[in-house]
């Protein structure tokens, strides 16, 4: 469904006129019917991934194909297709909705500009269709988004994004915003979705508790590049990377008495500036278990299990996998077969 490879993106910055690589050389595949998680800190660059997968930004090189087609260095005049093959659901869905329009007309608006109805009758039955998948009865439809919780108004958000009928969702941070009980219920929404539509999503979010209910597979960003991705029952429950491990140990219980007995762990040291990362390797700073040849050479994304990459020396070698003849930034082995791949619960 979607295949990114070695995609870079930078943007200029006006003091120094050097360019801050926001994505550096990111590789991943997303197959059809799959939810990929993109997780890290803010500032590692996965927002602006999602961005350039529906081309709300261009890549500055790289390529990225969607459904078969190459979206990079393409005009927008050419990708008419993509509005209708790919949706992005925004983290606040209150500030993508206009304050002045009904829901019903906010979901009807999307039909028009994509040609989906003919007004009158067909349109409102299929502005209650689309209440009705997620989850909202056709009362809703005369309703202004103050008079909606944040939980109802992500639901119409996901509405709207559905309705020009898309084969894959990129939803960006779609739970930060919603309370923990809220964020539950969107998130067994998309999982209902997903199977009923046969949809694929690519899903951002900073909390890696989260992800690890819903993804299939998870991509772990840090400073503009992947150091770990792999299936969710390997990430989520064996990490391989220092930087992995760091942010599950700052993730909180879900046990009030065991979170308030243990100490709070957050990811050690601050984010190094993005404009000007480190050498070698970019978590080198922050990592307990860093040696000289982190702060040398940039580790590579290498294959340590079925489906499972990490770019770390050290676990590489504790792996038995040397690095020192292999190159940064790329993929060095195949995807595995998908089918092959674990199966979320
Ligand atoms: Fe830590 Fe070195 Fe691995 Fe980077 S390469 S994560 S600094 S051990």
């Amino acid at each position: 469904m979607l295949r990114l490879t070695d995609v870079r993106k930078g943007f200029p910055v006006r003091s120094t006129g050097e360019e801050l690589w926001a994505v550096d050389g990111v590789s991943f595949e997303v197959e059809r019917g799959e939810i990929l998680g993109i997780v890290g800190e803010s500032g590692c660059g996965k927002s602006t991934t999602a961005k350039l997968i529906v081309r709300l930004e261009d890549a500055s090189s790289g390529s990225i194909h969607l459904a078969g087609n190459e979206l990079v260095g393409v005009s927008d005049r050419d990708l008419g297709w993509l509005r209708r093959t790919a949706q992005l659901v925004f983290q606040d869905p209150y500030a993508s909705l206009n304050p002045r329009l009904r829901v019903g007309a906010a979901i009807a608006e999307v039909l028009r500009v994509h040609e989906r109805t003919q007004r009158g009758k067909e349109e409102r039955d299929r502005v209650n269709e689309l209440l009705g998948l997620v989850g909202l009865s056709a009362d809703f439809a005369s309703r202004y988004p103050h008079e909606l919780s944040g939980g109802q108004r992500q639901r119409v958000g996901i509405a709207r994004a559905l309705a020009v009928e898309p084969e894959l969702l990129v939803l960006d941070e779609p739970l930060s915003a919603l309370d923990v009980s809220v964020q539950a219920e969107i998130v067994n929404l998309l999982k209902r979705l997903r199977t009923e539509l046969g949809l694929t999503y690519v899903f951002i979010s900073h909390d890696l508790g989260m992800v690890r209910h819903l993804c299939d597979r998870i991509a772990v960003m840090y400073l503009g590049q992947i150091v770990e991705i792999g299936p969710w029952s390997q990430v989520a429950d064996a990490a391989l990377h220092p930087y992995t491990q760091a942010l599950h140990a700052a993730v909180p219980l879900p046990d009030p008495e065991l979170e308030a007995s243990r100490e709070s762990r957050p990811v050690p040291g601050e984010l190094p500036d993005p404009a000007n990362p480190p050498p070698g390797c970019r978590f080198h700073t922050r990592c307990p278990l860093a040696e000289d040849v982190c702060r040398r050479d940039d580790p590579p994304l290498v294959r340590l299990g079925t489906d499972h990459d990490v770019a770390c020396h050290v676990v590489a070698r504790e792996h038995g996998v040397c690095t020192d003849d292999l190159t940064a930034g790329g993929h060095p082995n195949q995807p595995d077969d998908p089918s092959e791949r674990a199966e979320h619960p």
